[in-house]
């Protein structure tokens, strides 16, 4: 039947696919060379009456019969069938079998096509390895996913007990301190004109230091948890800036520190919780004095850069190395140059602010050139945009007229009282003297001539009230802007006072704004 084969149809003879010419009864009638040479067999051999069906296996000639043939009936093709063909020594050649009915000149014949799906079949097997092993890498990553998740868990747990801890200290520290405070007290005033004994003015100031780390403690786990609500409303940022600067004052002078205070002369507004800022503005200073070696300088400013409200608190000391800088936010972190210092502490204070900060929608930086040269904090605050700040600035008129210059007699048996109070006079552009005792005021009054006395009822030598007579009834005594400080406030005190020649009575402890209002007045006279 080779001979029926046109010569030179090589490219029938020698396809890269195997060909076959069968009559509908499966009788083979053509075959190329090149699947005589996949099985083995010579072209005679093929031709002498072998049918399509004996080239398949068993289960190859069942599905022949029941799939190829009826689809062949019905609709003339069958379409990559998979089916394995016996090689001559039995060994299976797995193929792909494509065959079409045709009619050709007066009978009808199937053309077969064949493929080798040898190398297809080992592709699938290497797709198969290749899918088990991403499926193994995806379960070995699940798995990890999972541990980590669960290390997750386990860490927040922790975080959270660990934070559920500090809050029980705090409480449970304080609860102590309340009486030990108030035995203090009770202590200080059996003590008499005399003043507290030294232990005694030790345990004072170590227990207020301790009560102050217990509130740090209690405010940063409340932070923590979320429980910490703002009382905001529009405020002028300069108030709260003054009051904190105020209340640094005793540790800023006690190092010997200078602190230049630089504020915007029209209202900076922001959205705030006034305690709160000058809790953080406080802490800032708080660290600017105790990590300066004594005698340095502090300089706090505020200004509105764009739409943010810009405070800054920069100092000369002992710096803050590259390295430290991201992390001094954190809780617990103290740098090793500042513990060399022994200024106690928890490492909590920046952590707070940043807490407090960021519960105002602000930001805050730590910047330094490195050790020994300085640090400056940066706090950025939303600012109120300008049109919405008139009723602030309207209620703070009378203060912004307030820091002209007066002199100012602090008149109190505590030099504590009046040193602070004199720095804080001070701070606002004012001179002052201080006297200790009624006779220290008189003398006091008329060498520096003060125009404004404030002056303790409670002196030692003679009461505040006749002090005031005899200051009025000395010469140039008319001119005078009195003001009483009492520890009582009763009705009968203010009248006394006022009997007495005061102007003004304010009750202690002063407060500071109240007393820049009185100055504004004592100004405008
Ligand atoms: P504490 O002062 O209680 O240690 P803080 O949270 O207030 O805790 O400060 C964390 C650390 O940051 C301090 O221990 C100190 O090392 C460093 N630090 C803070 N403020 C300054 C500053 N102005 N200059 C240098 N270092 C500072």
């Amino acid at each position: 039947m080779s001979a029926a084969v046109p010569a030179g149809d090589g490219l029938f003879e020698h396809a890269a696919c195997g060909l076959l010419l069968a009559r509908t009864d499966g009788v083979i009638v053509r075959v190329n060379a090149t699947l005589c040479t996949w099985l083995g067999e010579s072209a005679e051999a093929m031709l002498a009456g072998r049918k399509l069906q004996d080239l398949f296996t068993i289960g190859g000639r069942v599905f022949h019969h029941t799939h190829c043939l009826p689809m062949l009936q019905v609709q003339a093709s069958v379409a990559e069938v998979q089916v394995d063909l016996l090689h001559r020594d039995r060994s299976r050649v797995p193929t792909l079998m494509n065959i079409a009915r045709r009619v050709e000149g007066d009978g009808v014949y199937d053309h077969v096509a064949f493929f080798i799906t040898v190398e297809r079949r080992s592709y699938e097997r290497e797709l198969m390895l290749a899918r088990r092993d991403a499926e193994g890498a995806l379960e070995a990553r699940r798995g990890a996913e999972a541990q980590l998740q669960a290390l997750n868990e386990q860490l927040s747990r922790d975080d959270r007990r660990k934070d559920e801890f500090l809050a029980t200290l705090a409480h449970e520290l304080r609860n102590p301190l309340a009486p030990v405070r108030n035995a203090i007290e009770l202590l200080k005033m059996k003590a008499g004109p005399a003043g507290p004994s030294r232990p005694l003015q030790v345990l004072e100031r170590q227990v207020g230091h301790l009560a102050h780390l217990v509130d740090d403690l209690m405010e940063i786990s409340r932070i923590t948890r979320g429980q910490v609500a703002l009382r905001r409303q529009p405020i002028d940022l300069a108030d709260a800036i003054r009051a904190a600067a105020d209340d640094a004052m005793p540790i800023v002078s006690a190092a010997r520190h200078r602190l230049d205070l630089s504020l915007p002369s029209v209202p900076l507004c922001v959205d705030a919780d006034a305690t709160r800022l000058m809790q953080v503005v406080l802490n800032l200073l708080t660290n600017a004095a105790k990590y300066t070696p004594p005698g340095g300088q502090i300089w706090l400013s505020a200004g509105r850069e764009g739409d943010e409200a810009v405070i800054t608190v920069r100092d000369t000391g002992i710096g803050i190395p590259a390295q430290s800088l991201g992390s001094i936010f954190e809780m617990f972190s103290q740098l090793t140059p500042a513990l060399d210092r022994a200024q106690g502490g928890l490492g909590i204070g920046l952590a707070l602010v940043r807490g407090l900060v960021e519960l105002h929608g602000g930001s805050i930086r730590a910047d330094s050139e490195g050790e020994g040269n300085g640090s400056v904090f940066t706090v950025r605050l939303p600012a109120l945009p300008l049109a919405e700040t008139g009723p602030v600035a309207a209620q703070a008129g009378p203060l912004a007229a307030a820091p002209g210059q007066l002199r100012i007699l602090v008149v109190d048996d505590s030099p504590d009282a009046t040193e602070t109070m004199c720095a804080m006079l001070e701070l606002h552009g004012h001179r002052t003297r201080s006297a200790h005792d009624g006779a220290g005021a008189q003398q006091a009054a008329a060498t520096f001539k003060p125009a404004v006395i404030l002056l303790d009822i409670g002196l030692p030598d003679m009461n505040g009230y006749e002090v005031a007579r005899r200051l009025r009834a000395a010469p140039g005594g008319e001119a005078l802007f009195m003001v009483a400080a009492t520890g009582w406030g009763q009705q009968d005190d203010r009248q006394r006072a006022l009997a007495a020649g005061f102007d003004h009575h304010l009750t202690k402890p002063i407060d500071f704004a109240r007393l820049q209002l009185l100055l504004a007045e004592a100004q405008a006279r």
